[in-house]
């Protein structure tokens, strides 16, 4: 099966592929604050690698706090917090993390281990690690990790299938975005028929808040500013952190707020600024189509895709809006 498969998927299938035949520890991680990408593909290629007999250790960034959207995937339970992941590493694999830094204290483990891999669709990936598996074109990270799988040989079950639809329905808007091609409805189908219940996937993802949660979207919604002349268009909100927990919410619900701004028709460009707890702010933007995001987010030390990308800013909110207005401009 593997001879069919791209130079890149073969060189990761042939280390991950060796390592669980003998057994060894391989530590999996996906970019920090993780989203449905990052730890489904993490939870998706250590389950497959747990049923080949490696030793896995599936684990993310600091914070180490789950958002409450996807505590259900399967095998989220059996996240290590990324302090006890052992010191003795024999391969370390990237998920979803368009760099290093978006690793936190893991991105040691890509000097540490034995062998590293990285599995990544953004286009703003520098190219990092040993073994890179990493496709711009790809929908989604777990269409790399289904490959992998595949590769590895291990057949595609409600579990894993739940963890990687949950992945590529995420990254893909519900099969709205652009990136969706031919092949993003070929894998869709493929999960389906193992079975699972994707209405009930979707609706946890995307159609589940606390009440709290229209409280604040009324608060962030009402504060939205225009900016016409800026770019092909800007729209742009901001919340904070202990605002969320005003709204008797966890910060994580911060992330959805960006997919009702950007559907703003007079811009371009939609941007969420979120204030961290350090006074930093953490920016989302989004396009409708006319602005390379992944080239202004890494212009300002972040990265992401043409369509969505990001980057933290630590200046004050004043400081961080007039920065982006002259990058947009
Ligand atoms: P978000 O707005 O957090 O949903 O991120 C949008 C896209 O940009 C996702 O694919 C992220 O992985 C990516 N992204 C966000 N922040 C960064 C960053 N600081 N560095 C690299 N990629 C980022
Ligand atoms: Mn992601
Ligand atoms: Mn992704």
């Amino acid at each position: 099966m593997t001879a069919t498969l791209p130079t890149q998927t073969t060189a990761a299938v042939e280390v991950l592929a060796s390592a669980a035949a003998a057994g060894a520890t391989v530590v999996l991680s996906g970019h920090v604050q993780p989203d449905a990408d990052a730890l489904g593909s993490t939870l998706a290629l250590a389950e497959g690698l747990r049923r080949c007999g490696a030793r896995v250790v599936p684990t993310f960034p600091e914070p180490f706090t789950l958002p409450a959207s996807l505590g259900w995937l399967p095998g989220a339970g059996q996240l290590v917090h990324p302090d006890s992941v052992p010191t003795d590493v024999d391969v370390f694999v990237s998920l979803d993390a368009a760099s290093p830094g978006r690793l936190g204290s893991l991105a040691r483990l890509l000097d540490t281990a034995g062998r590293s891999v990285v599995v990544d669709h953004h286009a703003s990936n520098p190219g990092f690690g040993e073994v890179q598996l990493v496709d711009g074109q790809a929908a989604a990270t777990v269409v790399l990790v289904a490959d992998l799988l595949d590769g590895l040989g291990v057949e595609l079950d409600p579990r894993l299938a739940t963890c990687l639809y949950a992945g590529l329905a995420a990254d893909t808007g519900s099969f709205r975005f652009g990136n969706t091609a031919p092949g993003t409805h070929e894998l869709a189908a493929r999960l389906l028929r193992t079975g699972i219940d994707h209405a009930a996937i979707s609706q946890r993802l995307f159609d589940t808040a606390p009440f709290g949660w229209l409280g604040l979207l009324s608060a962030v919604t009402g504060r939205a500013v225009l900016e016409p002349a800026v770019g092909a268009g800007m729209v742009w909100t901001w919340s904070t952190a202990a605002e969320a927990r005003e709204h008797g919410l966890a910060p994580d619900q911060l992330e959805a707020l960006v997919d009702v701004v950007r559907s703003t028709a007079e811009a371009d460009v939609a941007c969420v600024l979120k204030g961290q707890d350090d006074g930093s702010w953490v920016v989302s933007m989004r396009s409708r189509g006319a602005t390379d995001l992944a080239r202004i987010a890494m212009a300002l030390g972040g990265g992401g895709h043409r369509a969505a990308a990001g980057y933290s800013s630590a200046l004050d909110l004043d400081g961080t809006i007039a920065q982006l207005r002259a990058a947009l401009s």
